[in-house]
């Protein structure tokens, strides 16, 4: 069959600026990183605290291949639960102050995991209008009827919560540290406003984790939240460095998704050296704040610089820093033009970000030197004067 109509697609996406351009990425994840044999500074890779080519992390995850292997050759249920899964579980749970955490293959996994099992057909789910993708998907395996309230604002929660039938279970789900926009959920409130309607709370904390909270014990710790949020989401594949999901929370929850959590019954468990690569990031972050204060420290610094050189920043207050641009073709221009000046930060378009709210999304790390986020600025301001957004 002549699959004109997805050719018709894909240069339908070109025509309008919205065709994803996928580099290679030929060196290790870092502050500088080389594509096309360039060397380039990197602004955006979710690798928050440098910790994707950690040297500690690299060499547990050499001894566990060694006495290990390397893939657990079934799923969690199955055969694939080796004392590595357990081991980082059990110090996940500690790091985290959660009554138990199970761990999944990505955090996408987790998602589908945790929301179909917890609420089905008749149930009521509240979803905040810009939460994640693998959050909106999730809700939809459920089953569950979605209602959508206004971006970060307790108060239309509260409205639809309040409309809706009292006899009904309901999940309230919210990103905590939205991942285009860099803003944090008002989870003290949240939190609230479910606890008054007898609504579950679950929060995807993918951009929180070793990133907010003490030492990015994340955003249940960053509210003081302990033993409130049933169910807090979370990702390895980002500030740890590695790949992963986790679900923190309730034990009776935690032990319900080790019986009903599909991705955990019917997909392979993460691999040894994932597994024990996780387990020395948890180990880094037990040990120091360190890399946490110098990621924030980073990111308060560019933030501030790239406001005072007139960029439109958004409402980020986190280290994701949103450059708005609106047009889609800008954005696409903006990132090719600082590419050629030597710096990686994609251009954001639909369907990631609504039509018309195209940007530039940066990213940054505790890894980036005074010296590096100096010479970004400079980059920024140049690309910004050219294409005359600033
Ligand atoms: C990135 C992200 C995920 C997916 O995590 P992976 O581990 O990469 O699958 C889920 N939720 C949110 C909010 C994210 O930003």
């Amino acid at each position: 069959m002549a699959l004109t109509w997805l050719k018709k697609q894909v240069q339908d996406l070109k025509d309008q600026h919205l065709y994803n351009n996928i580099l290679t990425i030929e060196s290790a994840i870092g502050p500088e990183i080389k594509i096309n044999g360039k060397k380039l500074l990197n602004f955006c890779s979710n690798n928050y605290l440098g910790l994707a080519n950690n040297p500690e992390m690299k060499k547990a995850a050499t001894l566990a291949i060694k006495k290990y292997g390397i893939g657990p050759a079934a799923v969690r249920t199955i055969a694939g639960t080796t004392v590595l899964h357990k081991e980082l579980e059990a110090e996940l749970a500690k790091f985290k102050k959660a009554e138990a955490v199970i761990t999944f293959q990505s955090g996408f996994s987790a998602n589908i995991a945790v929301i179909p099992a917890l609420v089905t057909e008749g149930d009521l789910i509240f979803s905040d209008e810009l939460n994640h993708a693998s959050i909106i998907d999730g809700c939809r395996l459920s089953k569950a009827e979605v209602i959508r309230y206004a971006h970060i604002n307790p108060k239309d929660l509260e409205v639809k919560l309040k409309a809706a039938d009292p006899k009904v279970k309901k999940l309230v789900i919210t990103d905590g540290v939205f991942s285009m926009d860099g803003d944090i959920a008002p989870l003290d409130e949240i939190y609230k406003v479910s606890s008054k309607y007898g609504a579950m709370l679950m929060v995807d904390d993918a951009h929180g984790e070793g990133v907010l909270g003490e030492s990015g014990r994340g955003i249940v710790d960053h509210f003081n939240l302990h033993g409130k949020v049933d169910v807090e989401v979370g990702t390895m594949s980002k500030a740890f460095g590695v790949v992963g999901g986790m679900a923190a929370g309730r034990t009776e929850i935690i032990e319900w998704l080790s019986q009903r959590g599909r991705p955990f019954l019917f997909s392979s468990a993460m691999t040894i050296p994932d597994v024990a690569a996780c387990i020395a990031a948890v180990k880094i972050l037990s040990k120091s704040g360190g890399l946490v204060k110098q990621l924030w420290k980073n990111a308060d610094y560019l933030r501030a610089s790239l406001k005072k050189a007139g960029f439109n920043t958004g409402t980020s207050i986190t280290p994701i820093i949103p450059l708005m641009l609106g047009d889609s073709k800008l954005a696409q221009d903006f990132s090719h033009e600082l590419f050629n000046e030597g710096l990686f930060a994609k251009a954001i378009v639909y369907p990631t970000v609504a039509q018309g709210k195209a940007r530039i999304r940066i990213m940054n790390s505790a890894g980036h030197t005074k010296e590096q986020l100096d010479k970004a600025i400079k980059i920024f301001t140049k690309v910004g004067k050219k294409l005359k957004v600033i």
